[in-house]
């Protein structure tokens, strides 16, 4: 089975969790959840999906590719022990790739949007980066040559994405015998967190043996209480930005610094290094465990926030659940869509000068775009996207009359 089939059919399991987690919070008078940081994990996770299935991701092709041109001699797929040996080298794979994304520059540039939240909840889990098919199938090469089925592969892949989903709570204290064993809400608490103390651990997937056996295990401290988030915060809700910030600022470092190996250093140095001359002009913030990015929301940006959520589920699931009647220009239309409908909602959500103009500016286009038979009117999908663009056409016609932001608009215009 693919593993985005099994995600695919997790996902009304994941939301109905997500809505169970908060409603309990609120019973237990310990919310982990704002609207904001919510709408950007969910909106991260949906934006995720479309490179697997824009097929930019090379997995399961690579391994078919394998063993038809090198005539490997795959395990037998009947056999528990070939699913066994699959489920623990998957997991000791995950393990390497993992602490190699938090160690190595270009590696964590890819792997930082699922840390980037200053709340831990099961959204959290859904923060999943979109351009980690670049690179990540290559640790995984390893299970080609030892002849694991592409089946086989995509199957505990998904099972052990689906397991991490859980323990993305603070809900769940630590669990006994488990901890040493398994990674558990109490042990991935410490690999979010931020504070010195908790820093680089606890990098297993499904098992937390690994990090006992090669020296990153730390215990969560009833003392210290996790801080989520980035040592060098995102400070933004735009779900584009985070998924390109880090490379952006090796950009900027390696464009910066007079050294010439250092040019090429800042791509593969550990994480937190930076060129002497750059960090001296251009000094890093030192780590913030006080405050959380939360710019003040309107109750009319609220509003638009938790329908553009609503909009994005329904728009990405009927596109899912009929996925082989779109082309693939289709496909790639609505995943365009999909990264414009959460920027707007940013913008918004960020106070932005220019919130008000490209909601109607941008709405605009997704309206002319669903009209003009790019996509396929009678689909579904496209009858949501045109709903929400036109609830949001007059969100703003709204917004510039009654509610009186004419004249921030006009700024807006004046400032652009
Ligand atoms: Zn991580």
């Amino acid at each position: 089975m693919d593993k985005s089939v099994l995600i695919f059919y997790a996902i009304p399991v994941f939301f109905l969790l997500i809505i169970i987690e908060f409603i309990y919070g609120l019973i237990v008078k310990n919310n982990t959840y704002r609207i904001n940081d919510t709408f950007v994990s969910i909106s991260i996770g949906l934006i995720s999906r479309f490179p697997v299935i824009l097929n930019l991701g090379f997995n399961a092709f690579l391994f078919t590719l394998a063993a038809t041109t090198f005539n490997l001699k795959l395990l037998p797929l009947d056999s528990w022990v070939t699913w066994v040996i699959a489920f623990l080298m998957y997991d000791l794979t995950y393990y390497i790739q993992h602490r190699l994304h938090h160690e190595i520059k270009i590696l964590w540039a890819t792997h930082v949007v699922h840390h980037h939240g200053e709340e831990y909840n099961l959204a959290t889990a859904l923060r999943q980066t979109s351009t980690g098919f670049l690179w990540k199938w290559m640790f995984y090469v390893p299970m080609m040559v030892v002849g694991i089925p592409a089946e086989v592969f995509a199957t505990v892949g998904g099972i052990n994405l689906l397991y991490q989903y859980w323990v993305h709570t603070e809900h769940i204290p630590k669990l006994g015998w488990m901890e040493k064993i398994f990674i558990t809400p109490s042990n991935h608490r410490v690999h979010h967190a931020k504070n010195p103390e908790y820093i680089d651990a606890n990098y297993g997937g499904v098992f937390i043996i690994w990090d006992r056996i090669f020296g990153t295990y730390i215990e969560e401290k009833d003392d210290i209480k996790p801080v989520y988030g980035t040592v060098k915060a995102l400070n933004s809700w735009n779900p584009v930005w985070a998924n390109f910030q880090v490379f952006y600022n090796m950009f900027l470092d390696s464009m910066r610094t007079k050294k010439l190996s250092d040019k090429f250093k800042v791509w593969y140095a550990p994480t937190y290094w930076r060129p002497s001359d750059v960090e001296e002009k251009y000094p890093s913030k030192p780590v913030d465990l006080k405050n959380k990015y939360n710019p003040f929301m309107s109750t009319s940006t609220k509003v638009f926030a938790a329908i553009q959520m609503l909009a994005m589920i329904l728009i990405s699931n009927s596109l899912f659940l009929n996925i082989n009647s779109f082309s693939y220009e289709q496909i790639a239309i609505f995943g365009a869509i999909l990264v414009v409908i959460p920027t707007i909602t940013a913008l918004l959500m960020q106070n932005s000068p220019f919130a008000l103009l490209s909601v109607g500016t941008l709405n605009l286009a997704i309206l002319i775009v669903c009209l003009s038979g790019l996509v396929p009117l009678q689909a579904l999908a496209t009858q949501f996207t045109l709903f929400t663009s036109l609830i949001n056409i007059i969100f703003f016609v709204y917004q510039i009359t009654f509610a009186g932001k004419y004249e921030e608009f006009k700024l807006s215009n004046i400032r652009s």
